[in-house]
């Protein structure tokens, strides 16, 4: 029988995968060079299909790495000379940070507890901080930033660069760019495709800033410095030889999710996490982790196991009906559950969910 992975990354991949994968190894995708003009055609149509999935506008580039983790160094390298700031909440905000103080920024940070949002209108970001690094959807504890909270971040910091982690949103959230320095995701969640690839977004602003710290002498990096994916992807090409599998992947999954319509997914989206929030409240042995309903991932549902049952229980009540959810991230393993709803998540295995948990005996 085959299973159904509703974890929270990597995930169950998108329903055109396979067909995809047939489609690329007949075509060679992996075999052609990347200096081609077949590569830079895959290359431009996949940023094509970004642009138009998550209404990126003009004003922003789109670049390929190999990971989000890697992201968060580049950025760090090439947007922070000395100062930067987080917004921190769970593991991958945490890690964020953590990647900061290894590379000897001075790294402040505001934290509050896990399952807790941010109340923004009373936070402070110090002055000399340059840019403010907020995860938009932090997977590990399942609470989301509100958009406008993040917006009136930029509004009460215009001059600090605002750089926002959608790994586990995209492509969810209806970004306004105009508002966003930065932003950054890798595959193997939302998008549903196998992991190795991280698409990262920036403006001008990001570009001069990155500039600025080569002219005066700084390491912002190497092969992957701003400055170097930029040259290359004015070619579209890459800097190195890339993921040319997971880029050709990436542009047709964009392009099913464009027929599909962003919209449709939305809804689709929103009617599943108000699924999984009401089983979740209803059942007694189960309760969502994060109290405030504006905080609450509408793509990573997170709730607390009680009544001494573990997370492993759920696991095993659902894995012979081919459902695997995720348990919870690091120390909350084994009290705690996490359940993806990306776009490959149909509403029928969220209703099989609800049939298989509320037959919890
Ligand atoms: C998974 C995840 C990452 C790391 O992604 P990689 O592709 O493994 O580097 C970063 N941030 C968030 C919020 C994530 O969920």
């Amino acid at each position: 029988m085959k299973s159904y992975y509703l974890t929270p990354g990597p995930s169950e991949l998108y329903f055109t995968v396979p067909d995809h994968i047939r489609t690329a190894l007949q075509d060679q995708v992996c075999a052609i060079s990347h200096r081609s003009k077949a590569f830079q055609q895959i290359m431009a149509e996949t940023v094509t299909a970004i642009r138009q999935l998550l209404q990126v506008p003009d004003s922003h580039h789109i670049v390929f790495t190999g990971s989000a983790n890697e992201i968060w160094e580049r950025i760090l390298e090439n947007l922070v000379d000395t100062d930067s700031f987080h917004l921190v909440n769970g593991s991958f905000s945490k890690r964020f940070y953590e990647f900061a103080v290894m590379l000897r920024k001075r790294a402040h940070l505001h934290e509050v507890p896990f399952g807790q949002g941010f109340d923004v209108a009373d936070l402070a970001v110090p002055a000399a901080a340059e840019i403010i690094c907020a995860t938009q959807n932090e997977t590990s504890s399942g609470v989301a930033m509100p958009l406008t909270d993040l917006y009136s971040l930029k509004d009460r910091y215009p001059d600090k660069l605002l750089v926002v982690d959608a790994v586990s949103s995209v492509p969810f959230p209806a970004f306004d760019f105009g508002r966003i320095d930065s932003l950054f995701f890798s595959v193997q969640k939302g998008m549903g495709l196998p992991a190795g690839l991280g698409v990262w977004i920036f403006n001008e602003a990001c570009v001069a800033k990155a500039k600025d710290l080569q002219k005066a002498g700084k390491n912002i990096g190497t092969y992957h410095s701003i400055p170097s994916l930029l040259s290359q992807s004015a070619k579209n090409q890459t800097p190195e030889t890339p993921n040319m599998l997971g880029i050709y992947l990436l542009g047709k999954v964009c392009q099913d999710m464009n027929s599909r319509g962003i919209e449709q997914i939305r809804q689709e989206t929103v009617f599943k996490a108000t699924l999984a929030y009401q089983l979740t409240e209803r059942l007694p042995r189960l309760s969502p982790l994060v109290r405030r309903a504006e905080h609450r991932s509408q793509t990573v549902i997170v709730a607390d196991v009680l009544e001494g049952y573990r997370a492993d229980d759920v696991l095993n009540l659902l894995k012979p009906h081919g459902l695997i959810i995720g348990k919870g991230y690091g120390d909350h393993k084994e009290t705690q559950i996490r359940i993806a709803n990306f776009p490959t998540h149909s509403k029928e295995l969220f209703y099989q969910l609800e049939d298989v948990l509320n037959g919890w005996k």
